[in-house]
């Protein structure tokens, strides 16, 4: 593979990272000092960056920026400017290099210095000389040479005057691709590294800073933003906004396009389209404010003021965003309420653990989904029931354990801690160890401190002592054996097995895992009745009698279908008895069961359901609910019927999922035929964005692979960023 040309400094270890807090505050990234005699792991590595900037975003301090952006839908493009207030903090700095990406193009740059005098006013602008270099496949990087009066501790003003299009992080939707199918529609998503396609930026979680923006958009479009609306002038159609608080530029997010909004509660407001507003409101009703108060009697206020939700049409690439102020939400989730409940708590949860304290490098994306994932578990735990809570976290250990099955316990994949080649694509880790290993981590610490509301309690004040901060692993950690002494005095870091140090850099399952036995009473009747289907064949109808699936909840049908898709192929005897049993009644029920149900009746190549696959991939058009499915009938018997599905719904399909499908349909590189034939489409922010280019990238992408054949679908390893 292919390498990026990086610059050296790169690959040199780095001894710290600076303050990421709001101006002024104290560096708070290095958790090393103090560390305790026996305690945690030793320092670790210092964390490689994938970002161009990574070169010298430590010589400045980024105080504030500002976009001010033009989007014009027909030509899709978003054009204005990005001013940047920054201080030099080291000294001797005469360039200064953001992330930036092809797709971006840059005008012209200009920056005011201060004055000689000694008052604190700026200058006149000057115009800066700049160049842009390839940095890797995602992003390149944007040299600017700053003028020489440039003073270390001084602030400068840098304007960057751009124009950007259809990268990564932008996408477009044409009318016919949003809800209601009259009004275009524009998305951004920044995570992981994307938002370098959206504004010129330091793109790494390990600086943060605030922003404001102002956003002029044509009649009829309402702009939303991850941040606080401050104005809005009717005659100029300018949308104007405010994050005053610090956030990393992967948090900087906006929507354009027909929305309208109806108030949950004092601080909770769900946008949608029109059309779709009516069952997004009856589905949440008034409960984003109750979550949102079991949140805060656990960890403590929330930071961000609103708390509101947009629901997005199905190209939306992810699940879910935990945008500050505005989580974004696929509509495709509204059609199965459970997985919509754990999901907006989960995004909740990133209130406190992700967006207030982030992690301050992608190879630690544990700190933000671990903890977020414990979180969200403790929310339902007192929302819904431990039970609940408890089947919910089944469902998902079970996948992470087939995941391990299909990589081995020694892929490096599945370590808390994993380890970048300068150029990897962070986004090619997201999978489940970064939230159920990591959630696994958290349960044990939680076990150790031996009283669950005393460990809220630790995390409520972990929150308080680094929001608004990026931090390491060891950070954390340092912190927990300094909160509780007596674990210390035990050294519990070094306890045989269960050594931190294991926990963090081992590869392999959980060492521990949370006693899960509440959810008995949901679990085992599933138990009961994968094991009836899979020790007879077909099993006796009067056994099946007392298993009414019609009463059991979304994920404990999720489960059984998942057991039995472990077990497939079944006997074509057990498989016809099934669909008998339970395909009308699975077609009532919502997308989350059924997707299962048609994985199943496509590993088994049972045809006589193959009319309801069909019926399927022509009503949804989300990567979520299409690409397993492709994956299944691509690796099967059935890819033919996978073309051909293809072909009649292609036009309804988002050009970047279009693209997807035919390069698992036809293979990469391959063309497809000419009728099939798309306009090329910018990579994607998922799992199957872009080649491999290391071993490390290769192995999360043969994870992708290996999941979209073997029971792990996208919606698992993917569904909440
Ligand atoms: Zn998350």
């Amino acid at each position: 593979m292919e390498l990026p040309q990086t610059p050296t400094s790169l690959c040199c270890c780095r001894k710290s990272i600076p303050g990421s807090g709001p101006p002024g505050a104290p560096n708070r990234l290095s958790g090393n000092q103090n560390r305790p005699q026996g305690g945690p792991p030793g320092p670790r590595s210092p964390p490689l960056e994938d970002v161009a900037s990574a070169s010298n975003f430590r010589a400045f301090r980024l105080l504030h920026f500002h976009l001010d952006l033009r989007l014009n839908f027909a030509v899709k493009e978003m054009s204005g400017w990005l001013v940047l207030d920054l201080v030099p903090v080291q000294p001797g700095v005469q360039t200064l290099v953001l992330d930036s990406h092809p797709s971006l193009l840059v005008r012209s740059i200009d920056c005011k210095v201060p004055g000689t005098g000694t008052g604190t006013g700026l200058e006149e602008p000057v115009s800066l000389t700049y160049r842009v270099d390839p940095f890797t496949d995602y992003g390149s990087a944007l040299s600017i040479s700053l003028p020489p009066a440039v003073r270390t501790g001084r602030m400068i003003r840098v304007t960057v005057r751009y124009t950007t299009t259809d990268g990564p992080a932008v996408w477009w939707l044409d009318p016919d691709l949003t809800c209601g199918r009259s009004r275009p529609l524009v998305f951004t998503q920044g995570h992981s590294v994307c938002n370098r396609s959206f504004f010129p930026c330091f793109d790494t979680p390990a600086v943060k800073s605030s922003y404001s923006a102002s956003v002029r958009v044509p009649d009829g479009v309402t702009v939303l933003m991850s941040a606080s609306r401050t104005s809005y002038s009717q005659p100029d159609r300018v949308f104007q906004f405010s994050m005053e608080f610090p956030v990393p530029s992967y948090l900087v997010a906006l929507v354009a396009g027909d929305l309208d909004h109806v108030d949950l509660g004092p601080r909770s407001r769900v946008w949608a389209e029109p059309c779709l507003l009516p069952c997004a409101v009856k589905n949440l009703g008034g409960s984003v404010e109750r979550w949102l108060a079991v949140a805060e009697e656990m960890f403590g206020p929330y930071l961000w003021g609103r708390c509101d939700l947009v629901f997005l049409p199905p190209s939306f690439p992810i699940v879910a965003m935990e945008n500050p102020c505005l989580t974004f939400i696929i509509a495709s989730i509204l059609e199965s309420s459970d997985f919509l409940l754990i999901d907006v708590v989960h995004e909740i949860s990133h209130g406190w653990f992700g967006n207030a304290v982030t992690n301050a490098t992608w190879e630690e994306m544990w700190l933000s989904e671990g903890l977020a994932t414990y979180a969200q578990r403790r929310v339902t735990s007192q929302a819904c029931g431990e039970a609940f809570t408890c089947l919910e976290t089944v469902v998902r250990l079970d996948a992470l354990h087939r995941q391990l099955r299909l990589l081995g316990e020694d892929n490096p994949v599945s370590k808390l801690q994993v380890k970048f080649e300068p150029g990897v694509n962070p986004s090619s880790l997201m999978n489940l160890f970064t939230y159920e290993k990591g959630f696994c981590f958290v349960s044990y610490l939680s076990e150790l401190c031996g009283d669950v509301k005393r460990f809220d309690q630790f995390l409520r004040d972990y929150i308080q002592e680094f929001k608004f901060q990026s931090v390491v692993s060891q950070d954390f950690i340092s912190y927990f054996l300094r909160y509780f002494p007596e674990l210390q005095e035990a050294a519990v870091a070094e306890r045989e097995g269960l050594e931190f140090e294991r926990w963090l850099s081992g590869s392999g399952p959980p060492p521990f895992e949370p006693d899960l036995s509440a959810g008995q009473s949901l679990i085992q009747p599933v138990q009961d009745l994968c094991d009836l289907w899979t020790t007879s064949d077909p099993p006796d109808p009067s056994r099946l009698r007392p298993f009414d699936l019609s009463a059991w909840n979304t994920f404990q049908v999720v489960l059984f279908l998942d057991r039995m898709l472990d077990r497939s192929p079944l006997p074509p005897g057990v498989m016809s008895s099934l669909s008998s049993c339970y395909s009308t009644l699975f077609d009532g029920l919502n997308a989350e069961v059924q997707i299962r149900w048609l994985q199943m009746v496509v590993r088994n190549s049972f045809y006589p359901d193959l009319p309801r696959v069909r019926a399927f991939l022509h009503k949804h058009t989300s990567r979520m609910y299409t690409v397993p499915l492709y994956e299944d009938l691509v690796a099967g018997v059935m890819k033919c019927v996978a073309m051909e599905i293809f072909c009649q719904t292609q036009r309804r399909l988002h050009p970047n999922l279009r693209r997807t499908l035919q390069q698992l349909l036809f293979g990469p590189g391959l063309a497809p035929p000419p009728d099939l034939a798309t306009p090329p489409a910018p990579a994607t922010p998922t799992l199957n964005g872009s080649a491999p280019s290391s071993p490390l990238e290769t192995a999360a992408a043969m994870a992708t692979a290996a999941t979209a054949t073997a029971a792990i679908a996208l919606r698992d390893v993917n569904v909440s960023a």
